[in-house]
C-alpha cells in the first residue's frame, strides 16, 4: 500500500481511538489510519450482555472528573448516553478481621469512624512532622513510614482494587508521583492535601457546593465507549482491523510499517498499545529500554446473579492480602447501574487472582465459581443457590508499575523528545485508568494538529477514592 497517509496509529483501544477521534474533530484534512490486530475495536474495554445480565470483561466505570474525558463525551455525543453513580452516594467496604467496614467519603466522617484505633489516628497525624522518604520505595514501605501499620490494609485494599497489585512491590515514585511530589513541597501529605483543598474551596465560584466524582458508564456497559469512538472512522481506511503490526523503522520521510496487510508508510507514528506490547515492537529498532518488559497483573471475574436477594449499599467491596481470603473483591454492579440484572434478580462481579495470586486463574470454572461463592458467602448475606453465574477472563494483564518503571518513563519521555514523529501512549505508560489513557491520548491528538514538540508534563495529585 502506498498512500499518503500522515499519522499510523497502532492500536485501536481507548488511546488509539482517541487520538484518531481528535485529529477527526480539528484536523480533518490529516489523513490518518488506526491498525489493530484484534476483529474488533476497545482493547481492554468489553462488555457482556447475558440472560438480561450485564457485566464487564475489563473496566466497568471511569470517574467523572477528568476534563479530557467530559470533553470527549460531548463532543462524540456520549454525553446523552452516560449513566451515573455519585461516590457521594455509593459507599465502598474494606474487608477487615472477617468484616466488611463501611468507608465513608467525607475525610471527616473518616477521621471519626471506627476504622483504626484512636491511638493509631494519632500516629496518622504523626505524618505531618516526617521527612521526606529518601530513594524509591515502595508503596507499603512509604505508607507505613508515613502514616503507621495500622492504614496498611486499606492502603493495601486500594492497590488491590485499582492495580490487582501488590503494594509491597508497587512503587510509590510510579502511581503517585503528585503525591509524592506534595511530599517533598510541602513536608507532609496531610499540608500539602489541606492547602490544595484551601486553594480549590477559593477558586470555586460562590454558592457552588464542591461535589464528589461519580462513576460513569453507558446503560449497555464501557463498551459503548470505544464502539463510538470507532463509529467515527472510515472502516478500510481510517480504522483497519486484523491487521498485526510486526515492525516499525523510521525511514527517509518518516516510518515504515510492517504489517499482515503490507508495509504502510506515514511522517508520524502514534503508538498506542500497553507497555509490554510497545516495547515489542520498539525495542529491536531503537535505543535500549532500561527493561524489556514490566510484570502484569491478572484477574479473572466471576459474575453471579441471585434471584430475590439484597446487596448492602454501595459500590462493593475490596479485600486485603493480610485477611488471606480467596477473591480480591466484589462489585455490586445492579447497585451502581440501572438495568445491569433482570426484575427481582441483583448481579455481582468477583475478581480473582492479581498479582498474588496468578496461579488461581489456573484453575478451571466450576472450581473458581464455587471457590468465589464460599468466600463471598462469609461476608454477604445470600439464598440458597445463585440463578447464574460466569467466569470472565480478560485477555489483558494489568501493567504493574513496580522497580525500574520509572527509568522506563523516563527513556519514553527522552526518546519522544529526540524523535519528534514518535508519539508512545496506552495502558501502563501515563497510568492505569481510563481518565489517564484518554488525558494522554488527547495530549498528543493536540499536538499532531499543532505540531509543537513534546513537553513532559508535570505530575498530577489524584485524589484516591475507594
Ligand atoms: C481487567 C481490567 C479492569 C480494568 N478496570 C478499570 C476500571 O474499572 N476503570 C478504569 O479507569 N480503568 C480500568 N482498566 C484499565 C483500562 O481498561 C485501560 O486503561 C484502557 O482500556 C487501556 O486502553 P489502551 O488503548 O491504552 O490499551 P488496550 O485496551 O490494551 O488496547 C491496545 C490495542 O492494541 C492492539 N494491539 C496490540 N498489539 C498490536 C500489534 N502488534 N498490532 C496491532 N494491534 C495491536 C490490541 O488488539 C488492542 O486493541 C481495566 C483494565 C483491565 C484489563
Amino acid at each position: 500500500m502506498t498512500e499518503n497517509i500522515k499519522t499510523i496509529i497502532v492500536g485501536a483501544g481507548l488511546s488509539g481511538l482517541v487520538v484518531a477521534q481528535k485529529l477527526k474533530q480539528f484536523a480533518p484534512s490529516h489523513q490518518f489510519r488506526v491498525l489493530d490486530q484484534a476483529s474488533h475495536c476497545g482493547g481492554a474495554i468489553r462488555s457482556i450482555s447475558e440472560h438480561g445480565f450485564k457485566a464487564e470483561i475489563g473496566p466497568h466505570g471511569f470517574l467523572d472528573n477528568c476534563l479530557e474525558s467530559r470533553q470527549l463525551l460531548e463532543q462524540t455525543g456520549l454525553d446523552k448516553e452516560i449513566v451515573k453513580a455519585s461516590l457521594s452516594t455509593f459507599v465502598r467496604y474494606v474487608c477487615i478481621n472477617g468484616s466488611l467496614m463501611m468507608i465513608p467519603q467525607s475525610p471527616l466522617k473518616i477521621i471519626k469512624a471506627p476504622l483504626i484505633p484512636w491511638k493509631d489516628k494519632f500516629r496518622v497525624l504523626g505524618e505531618l512532622f516526617k521527612q521526606p522518604l529518601e530513594g524509591e520505595p515502595t508503596v507499603a514501605k512509604w505508607a507505613n513510614y508515613r502514616f503507621g501499620k495500622a492504614l496498611l490494609p486499606y492502603v493495601d485494599a486500594v492497590f488491590t482494587g485499582t492495580y490487582a497489585g501488590d503494594f509491597n512491590e508497587l512503587k510509590i515514585d510510579a502511581v503517585m508521583p503528585g503525591v509524592r511530589e506534595l511530599e517533598k513541597t510541602h513536608g507532609s501529605i496531610i499540608k500539602g492535601v489541606l492547602s490544595k483543598a484551601l486553594k480549590a474551596r477559593k477558586a470555586k465560584p460562590k454558592g457552588k457546593k464542591l461535589e464528589m466524582p461519580a462513576m460513569t458508564s453507558f446503560p449497555e456497559g464501557m463498551q459503548r465507549l470505544p464502539e463510538r469512538l470507532a463509529e467515527l472512522l472510515e472502516p478500510g481506511q481510517e480504522l483497519l482491523l486484523n491487521c498485526q503490526v510486526n515492525s516499525v523503522h523510521q525511514a527517509t520521510h518518516g516510518w515504515a510499517v510492517e504489517t499482515d496487510q503490507g508495509t504502510m508508510s506515514a511522517e508520524n507514528l502514534v503508538i498506542a498499545l500497553p507497555v509490554n506490547e510497545s516495547l515489542k515492537l520498539i525495542g529491536s529498532t531503537l535505543p535500549e529500554a532500561p527493561v524489556n518488559q514490566i510484570p502484569e497483573a491478572w484477574i479473572a471475574t466471576v459474575v453471579f446473579g441471585f434471584e430475590r436477594a439484597q446487596l448492602p449499599p454501595g459500590f462493593g467491596f475490596l479485600i486485603p492480602e493480610s485477611e488471606k481470603r480467596f477473591t480480591l473483591g466484589t462489585l455490586f454492579s445492579s447497585n451502581m447501574f440501572p438495568g445491569r440484572a433482570p426484575n427481582d434478580h441483583i448481579v455481582f462481579e468477583t475478581l480473582v487472582g492479581g498479582r498474588r495470586h496468578p496461579e488461581r486463574l489456573e484453575i478451571e470454572d466450576k472450581e473458581l465459581i464455587a471457590r468465589s461463592l464460599a468466600d463471598i458467602r462469609g461476608l454477604l448475606n445470600l439464598p440458597a443457590e445463585p440463578k447464574y453465574t460466569k467466569v470472565l477472563r480478560p485477555s489483558s494483564g494489568i501493567p504493574q508499575l513496580e522497580k525500574g518503571y520509572t527509568s522506563l518513563l523516563n527513556w519514553r519521555n527522552q526518546l519522544m523528545v529526540d524523535i519528534p514523529s514518535l508519539f508512545i501512549c496506552g495502558f501502563g505508560w501515563d497510568g492505569i485508568g481510563i481518565n489517564d489513557m484518554i488525558k494522554k491520548a488527547t495530549r498528543i491528538g493536540e499536538q499532531l494538529v499543532s505540531g509543537e514538540a513534546h513537553q513532559i508534563e508535570a505530575n498530577e495529585v489524584k485524589k484516591v477514592y475507594f
